[in-house]
């Protein structure tokens, strides 16, 4: 049996510790308030700023294989309302903080940011500026769908202080782009980035995903020829989670449809083997950086981080969530807003914070988070130091030792290193940390027991 078939299990992307499903103790205002406060004075003393998510749902057609909260609506009528009340969410962080923060990172995503027109955009940006300090080295980014931003979008984001751009490519192949429901050609991709590079964006960053419905290693081959002749700073190249009953959007295909296995692993390695044949190095896991680019040059100096967007070039804390869904991240706990928009925009309306859930770190989540995030951003971690320790990492080497039976990693007494040969492996190993899931899902298997 091949490794990636042994490895093959379900298991979770970590773009937090304790992941989403097993949050048990959501804040209560005053304690994610306090929460965030302390994180600022935190960051203030180390000169680092706070950072903004600011969600934005909508999107005019729905993509079959999302997993985003999104509002597909074509009623242009529904976005100055949001905008407003996102502003109002935003007051209420400022007035209950009781200070001006300094910005550090401002982040917009979806749903499609670039539904606002650059009006809007203008005001929801400029309404969130007016009330927060921005740092000399801040930076500014969102995601964009090429079918629909222009370049005066483009142009007026970059004059608001933007510098990152993200686009949602996934696949440029015809068939598959019809099952997908995500029909975009290279040319307005193509305008998309080079009017992007014109207005003086820095980074330009490709979402591509394997494992969609009618991928073949053809297919995979000539998306990534295309991807090479528009040559994007960065790009993250996704697996595809197949979840229907919780995104029946799905159900457009089946799982026939879906290559499996290794054959899905396989898709991968041919991207990942053509991206490296061309200047792109691999960073973490799934994600793929010119040298040129400061995501490249922060994993070589340990700075790399990893949050729910994905790789990052900086730790950054705290992180508030504004907009429905949104999770915030004070590094000692989470909390996501109400996921239906009419939810949140209630809560926001009678002046309450939109919370949802969320969770309050404990001591022994607040370690295993440090090293569960160093496996992912430096391949490696060690709990012998102090602060870094907890009894349930006496555990951890022994679910390990078959990882390094089959020369994943090494192993130490008090700490691990993934080889060249288990980066592929990194949730599997992130696994064998998580004392939540080996706890409450005490049956979960970090590889497969028919070898
Ligand atoms: S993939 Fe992006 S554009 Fe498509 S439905 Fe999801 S959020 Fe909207």
């Amino acid at each position: 049996m091949s490794l990636f078939k042994k490895y093959n299990v379900p298991g979770p992307r970590y773009t937090s510790y304790p992941t989403v499903p097993y949050w048990t103790t959501t804040p209560t205002t005053e304690q994610w308030l306090e929460s965030i406060r302390q994180a600022v004075d935190g960051g203030e003393r180390d000169g680092v700023g706070a950072a903004l998510y600011v969600h934005v749902p909508f999107c005019h057609s729905l993509c079959t294989y999302c997993g985003c909260n999104t509002r597909i609506t074509r009623n242009r009528a529904v976005v100055g309302p949001y905008i407003d009340t996102v502003l109002k969410e935003w007051g209420m962080y400022v007035s209950r903080l009781g200070r001006r923060m300094h910005l550090e990172e401002l982040h917009l995503g979806g749903g499609t940011p670039t539904y606002l027109t650059a009006e809007e955009l203008e005001r929801l940006i400029g309404g969130i500026l007016e009330r927060v300090s921005v740092t000399s080295t801040a930076e500014f980014s969102i995601e964009a769908d090429p079918r629909v931003t222009t370049r005066e979008q483009i142009a007026t984001l970059a004059k608001l202080g933007f510098r990152r751009l993200s686009l949602g490519i996934q696949d440029f192949d015809p068939k598959v782009q019809d099952i997908v429901h995500r029909v975009q050609s290279e040319e307005q991709v193509r305008a998309v980035t080079e009017n992007a590079r014109e207005c003086g964006f820095n980074s330009v960053n490709y979402d591509l995903i394997y494992g969609l419905p009618f991928q073949t290693l053809q297919s995979v081959e000539g998306t990534i020829d295309a991807v090479r002749r528009l040559r994007p700073d960065r790009i993250a190249f996704y697996a595809y989670a197949h979840v229907p009953w919780i995104k029946p959007g799905q159900r457009r295909f089946t799982e026939a449809d879906l290559p499996s296995g290794d054959e899905k692993r396989m898709l991968y390695e041919r991207g990942r083997e053509m991206l490296e044949e061309v200047g792109y190095r691999e960073i973490g896991m799934d994600h793929f950086a010119l040298e040129t680019d400061s995501l490249w040059k922060s994993s070589l100096d340990g700075s790399l981080h990893r949050n729910f967007m994905g790789y990052t070039t900086r730790q950054v804390a705290p992180q508030i969530g504004l907009g429905v869904s949104s999770i915030g991240d004070s590094w000692t706990a989470f909390a996501q807003n109400e996921k239906t928009l009419e939810n949140y925009q209630r809560k926001v309306e009678a002046g309450e914070l939109p919370i949802l859930r969320g969770h309050v770190l404990d001591q022994e989540d607040q370690v295993l988070r440090r090293h569960i995030l160093n496996v992912m951003t430096r391949f490696a971690t060690d709990w012998g130091g102090e602060g870094l320790q907890t009894p349930f990492l006496d555990t951890v080497p022994e679910r390990l030792r078959e990882f390094a039976k089959d020369g994943l990693l090494e192993l130490g007494e008090k700490g691990c290193q993934v080889t060249a040969k288990g980066r592929p492996f990194l949730r599997n190993i992130c696994m064998a940390m998580d004392a939540r899931l080996v706890r409450q899902a005490p049956s979960t298997q970090l590889f497969s027991k028919t070898i």
